[in-house]
């Protein structure tokens, strides 16, 4: 890092959110977040570097930036002089600052925008180094960080600026091929062509809390369509809401969730479950219980009534999916959003740990209150919830993750809205993505498996089913407002359906059912959390080795055994 403030230090500064005037020492203790308002005010690519990387890490990539004019651009000044005028300013040969470094010992190569530098704006000499960085992220092996803060495309090298939209966005798609990890970080702002490619086409969207991302600025929106822009349009959290970042994060934070991160997507060459745990994660040790055994239980001796099942795996104390991810599970990182306009409280899910080996977890969730139900909508996806989980599971096979999915849904949400984004589509495009995944995928039947919304998540080499969870084709409820007088008849049809966990397993259906404590999941959660994760390690460990098209077949194969037909030999079924 050979840039510094050019300028002599201010002393005091006043804050652009609250105008308070505050001594710059205190400032910058405090990362350049105002201590009053928590405006998070805009950092050179020096600083942001110091922020991010393990001290003395940062080694700049070596290239330099050409200088170029290609369209011999003049406004009021000649484009070189402007250029002159930048570097001067602001101490940096260009508008992004290229290298390698460490972050919480992970290696990494990054590219930090800096928007003092002619707003930040993508040149033909921008997009060289990024694509280089990129380059070099691919050389190593190593994940790629991008610190976006641009105005957009740099009008004074014309449509050649355009053109390192596609040239960065290659190198972006050669990492995912070869199935290393990308993360932008969204600050503010981030607009135009750095927002409509790198900033938003990596795997993992970060914003700062207070960055503003969008393609066309809220001023020209303004302009086009003579209306009033909503509340907090474009800012992270609005972002968030829509589904087009994965989380939004204080800048005090964001060094802490990148390590995590790294940590995560540096799993290309897994231990294998059950091996030693890497010292920063040893696993935490817990009381055996009598039923954490990962072997399949005896259907019990008395079965009990299927509707007292149905109650049992309703029951508002059963732990959610979130409650497992703390529980079960260790480093759980959320991602949000489908990247197409929406954020389904009723699924979540993100890179979680299991015996300190990275991998997926998605599921429904549903909550212990009417509050906690009612913003989860009951654990119903919605489309936006679906195609989150579709982008989640394809980020795992890129990354070569294991995915464990947790079943615990009602249905798919059955509304109007859901209808209109294509709910139907969007399940069986899960449902076929699931089919052909690359990647080890083990389901667990937590609660209520309510059907092709359930079906939408459990398409998995391996189906578990809790001991008092239900998988059925339709709610007892709904079948017996069908084929009984009415739904009063419930616990007939749940009698009929077949839908307890010896049932299904007795059918071939679930391959494995997971004990749970004496008086049921919610009366010892801790218990039920041990079961669950001895379960899924001992039937995601044997898959760990199996290259992905044998997994790919194999998990066909499965799903094909539940035919009906009656034909001769099938020479080509296997
Ligand atoms: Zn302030």
């Amino acid at each position: 890092m050979t840039a510094t403030a050019p300028r002599e230090e201010q002393l005091w500064s006043r804050c652009a959110g609250c105008a308070t005037l505050l001594y710059r020492k205190r400032l910058r203790r405090n990362l350049d977040v105002c201590p009053e308002c928590g405006v998070h005010s805009r950092l050179g690519a020096p600083d942001r570097l110091r922020q991010l990387v393990d001290p003395d890490s940062f080694r700049p990539l070596p290239d330099d930036p050409a200088d170029v004019d290609p369209i011999g651009f003049v406004d009021v000044v000649p484009y070189p002089h402007r250029l002159t005028a930048a570097r001067t300013g602001t101490g940096l040969a260009e508008a992004v600052l290229c290298g390698t470094a460490t972050l919480g010992g992970h290696p990494a190569a990054l590219a930090v925008m800096d928007f003092r530098f002619l707003g930040g704006s993508l040149g033909c000499a921008v997009g060289e180094l990024i694509t280089r960085a990129a380059e070099r992220a691919l050389e190593e092996r190593v994940p790629l960080i991008l610190v976006t803060a641009s105005g957009g495309a740099r009008m004074q090298e014309g449509v050649l600026s355009l053109m390192q939209m596609a040239t960065v966005s290659q190198a972006v798609a050669a990492l995912r091929e070869a199935g290393l990890l990308t993360v932008s970080v969204l600050t503010d702002p981030t607009y135009g062509g750095v927002a409509a490619s790198f900033a938003t086409n990596t795997d993992v969207v970060v914003a700062e809390s207070g960055a503003r991302m969008g393609f066309a600025g809220p001023r020209v929106i303004r302009q086009v369509t003579g209306r009033a822009l909503p509340d907090g349009f474009q800012t992270a959290d609005f972002l968030l809401r829509h589904g087009q970042v994965d989380m939004v994060v204080p800048r005090r934070a964001l060094r802490g969730r990148l390590v995590a991160l790294l940590a995560a997507g540096r799993a290309r060459r897994p231990r294998p479950i059950g091996a030693a745990a890497p010292a920063t994660s040893p696993p935490v040790p817990r009381q055996p219980t009598p039923h954490a055994t990962a072997t399949a239980v005896d259907p019990p001796a008395e079965v009990a009534d299927p509707w007292a099942t149905v109650r049992l795996a309703r029951h508002p104390g059963r732990p959610t999916t979130l409650d497992y991810l703390e529980s079960a599970f260790d480093g759980f990182v959320e991602l949000h959003g489908d990247r197409l306009g929406g954020d389904c409280p009723a699924v979540v899910g993100g890179l979680a740990r299991l015996d300190g080996r990275p991998l997926m977890v998605i599921g429904h969730q549903k909550g212990h209150t009417t509050a906690e139900l009612v913003a989860r909508n009951f654990g119903m996806a919605s489309p936006a919830g679906h195609r989150k989980a579709l982008r989640l599971m394809r980020l795992a096979a890129r990354l070569g993750l294991p995915v464990v999915t947790l079943v615990d849904t009602p249905g798919a949400d059955p509304g109007v809205g859901a209808e209109e984004q294509g709910q139907a589509a969007a399940i069986a495009e899960n449902i076929l993505a699931l089919t052909v995944l690359p990647t080890p995928v083990v389901a667990v039947i937590t609660g209520e498996g309510g059907s092709g919304g359930a079906l939408a998540l459990a398409v998995a080499d391996r189906v578990l089913m809790l001991q008092h969870a239900v998988y059925s084709v339709i709610s007892p409820e709904g079948c017996a407002a069908i084929l009984w007088p009415d739904r009063s008849a419930a616990p007939q049809a749940a009698r009929a359906l077949r839908l307890t966990a010896p049932d299904l397993h007795r059918l071939g259906v679930v391959d494995e059912i997971v004990p749970e404590p004496a008086d049921a999941a919610h009366a010892d959660p801790d218990a039920a959390a041990t079961a669950l994760r001895d379960a899924v390690r001992a039937n995601l460990s044997p898959l760990l080795d199996l290259p992905p098209a044998t997994l790919v077949r194999r998990r066909r194969q499965r799903f094909r055994r539940f035919g009906a037909a009656r034909a001769g030999n099938r020479a080509g079924a296997r």
